[in-house]
């Protein structure tokens, strides 16, 4: 089966006319390559195309792609849950975390950020729907834990990150304009914070009209992942 080329341009050229629409600058969106389950030849191919962010949610996956395409100038972004036995090799590999949620997760990354490597770029996902099952932190803890994690000298807090229901009748519109407010918030203290990572495959545009700065994209990329064991 050949496959057909990533959709990447088509893709591009949206992310641009909602800018345009919403009065926003192109570049002020970052498109990440969420590319779980996807081979390094299918991450080799859109980084051919100029594609430079990339975003895996299992560590050993991740570890092994990086090693595949090192020296191609890549941004790695760590995107799924956080073990605490595993901060180690994100912190040495890593150039972004979206996905802390607890301080002590956060003080081993900055411990064991390679003393040769700039600050780890984090954001503090947040639980927007405050829903049971998900991982984040709740709305009324963030502020909290942002302070303490500004504080820690090998990372740089960057902002927030949440991945909302998958069921709103509303594209996620409400949960993307809370994490916005709540990033606007801590901006008051912290104006150095300047990224808000939400909007997936199914509602991306609505992020990008909410102020999303980075958006992760899957499945609009690389099409849909077989299902996991
Ligand atoms: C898988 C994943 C995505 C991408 O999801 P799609 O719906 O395939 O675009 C984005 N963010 C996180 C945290 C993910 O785990």
């Amino acid at each position: 089966m050949t496959h057909p080329k990533p959709p990447l341009e088509g893709i591009r050229a949206q992310i641009r006319s909602i800018c345009d629409q919403a009065g926003r600058d192109a570049d002020s969106v970052c498109l990440l390559a969420v590319s779980k389950t996807c081979t390094a030849a299918e991450l080799a191919a859109l980084a051919d195309q100029g594609q430079r962010h990339f975003g895996e949610n299992y560590l050993q996956e991740g570890l092994d792609k990086i090693a595949a395409l090192t020296g191609r100038d890549l941004v790695w972004h760590f995107i799924g849950p956080i073990q605490s036995n595993k901060t180690r090799d994100i912190a040495a590999h890593f150039d972004w975390v979206h996905s802390v949620d607890r301080l002590k997760v956060a003080r081993r990354l900055s411990e064991q950020r390679p003393a040769q490597r700039a600050p780890l770029n984090v954001c503090i996902q947040v639980n927007v729907d405050d829903e049971a099952s998900k991982s984040g932190v709740s709305l009324a803890e963030v502020a909290a834990l942002a302070e303490a994690v500004a504080a820690l000298p090998n990372l740089r807090l960057r902002g927030l990150m949440a991945i909302p229901r998958a069921d709103s009748d509303d594209h996620n519109r409400a949960a993307f304009r809370r994490l916005a407010m709540t990033l606007s918030h801590l901006r008051n203290t912290m104006p150095a914070l300047d990224t808000l990572s939400m909007g997936m495959s199914a509602d991306y545009p609505v992020a990008i009209e909410e102020g999303a700065t980075v958006i992760r994209l899957g499945t609009a990329l690389f099409g849909p992942r077989p299902a996991r064991q």
